[in-house]
């Protein structure tokens, strides 16, 4: 197969390109040496550059100036290629695909992260797979938006998130049907979400991630209001509250409420999600939550902690205030739930 598109591949590490050392897995093979190979085998003819951060890193030290430093390679060769892969430890790829997806969606160029399971040193790896995919994607003009390619499956970067340590199909699609599926006759079948993709409405060119003060939050039965209140000391830029089905907290204990109303208060954007693999958050739908909503949270609709994370951290490096934020978050999650809406 020959394409006259030039793609860009950036290499951040991962353990598709790991070596076992005497302290376990870590970057180091020649990653550069085995795509080469793959890419003339699958790929003849393709057009593509190699760009590896230094240092390659395990995406779980990955953090909002990593994703600058993706975002800043991008950007460098946006006009001279016509599609990127991001080649990303799967630990944290489902954070970085929607950190992508908020930074790069109005690019209108493909971005197709990938990873692996197990490194293509070890001889079931799915590094080739997954790789030849996400190359294969990228290609298709079919597709121009921010996605993970994973065991089969291309899925909106705002909408993935990893669901298993181990297993190959280490990636789900969170509450949008995939963008598209590879068939077993391998065909790549785009899916109408695929079509009715968002494209992440901002700035042609968004200020920077830096490092914000934001948490993330786990309810669960027995937490003291104490514990809590210690979480939220200093007040954080933002915070991600992952609560109970549709958004629901404890209304008993008046001192737990306090706590998040008082960081609110004090300037801290408190945007709900669900503990559920699956579904969204209604805040209201339950009297139970009526307290939750007082304390001046808002509620993150469909999205995933992962996208959450990064979409705060987006919204915070563009230096608007905190109710500029929670206004922005209101719109665009009742702008997304009339769009899903059924006619
Ligand atoms: N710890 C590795 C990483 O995220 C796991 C992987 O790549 O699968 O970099």
């Amino acid at each position: 197969m020959t394409d006259s598109r030039r793609v860009l591949v950036v290499y951040t590490g991962g353990t598709l390109g790991m070596q076992l050392t005497d302290r376990g897995w870590e970057p180091g093979a020649d990653l550069p040496g085995w795509l080469d190979e793959l890419v003339a085998a699958d790929f003849p003819g393709l057009r593509w550059d190699l760009v590896s951060l230094d240092p390659l890193i395990d995406s779980s030290n990955a953090g909002p100036r990593d994703w600058q430093r993706i975002i800043d390679a991008v950007r460098e060769h946006e006009h001279s290629h016509d599609a990127f892969v991001v080649l990303h430890g799967t630990d944290t790829m489902g954070f970085c695909a929607a950190a992508l997806h908020f930074a790069l969606g109005s690019m209108g160029k493909p971005v197709v992260l990938t990873g692996a399971q197990r490194s293509f040193v070890v001889d079931d790896s799915d590094a080739p797979s997954n790789v030849r995919g996400a190359l294969r994607c990228s290609l298709d003009p079919r597709f121009s938006s921010v996605a993970i390619w994973f065991d089969g499956t291309l899925m909106a970067g705002h909408h993935a998130t990893k669901i298993s340590s181990e297993d190959d199909h280490a990636f789900d699609s969170v509450n949008i049907a995939p963008l598209a599926v590879l068939t077993d006759e391998a065909q790549l079948v785009f899916t109408e979400e695929a079509a009715a993709a968002p494209v992440a409405r901002l700035n042609e060119r968004p200020k920077p991630y830096r490092d914000v003060d934001l948490v993330v939050l786990t309810l669960h039965p027995g937490l003291r209001a104490e514990r809590l209140a210690a979480q939220l000391t200093p007040p954080p830029q933002a915070v991600v509250l992952r609560a109970y089905g549709t958004g629901n907290a404890p209304d008993n204990d008046p001192a737990l409420l306090e706590a998040l109303s008082a960081a609110s208060a004090a300037g801290s954007v408190v945007v709900v999600t669900t503990q559920c693999p699956h579904g969204a958050v209604h805040l209201g739908q339950y009297a139970v939550s009526q307290g939750l909503l007082a304390t001046g949270a808002v509620s993150g609709g469909d999205l995933t902690t992962d996208a959450l994370v990064a979409w705060l951290t987006f919204l915070v490096c563009q230096d608007l205030s905190p109710a500029q934020i929670r206004d922005v978050v209101r719109e665009a999650i009742s702008e997304g739930q009339r769009r899903r809406a059924p006619d």
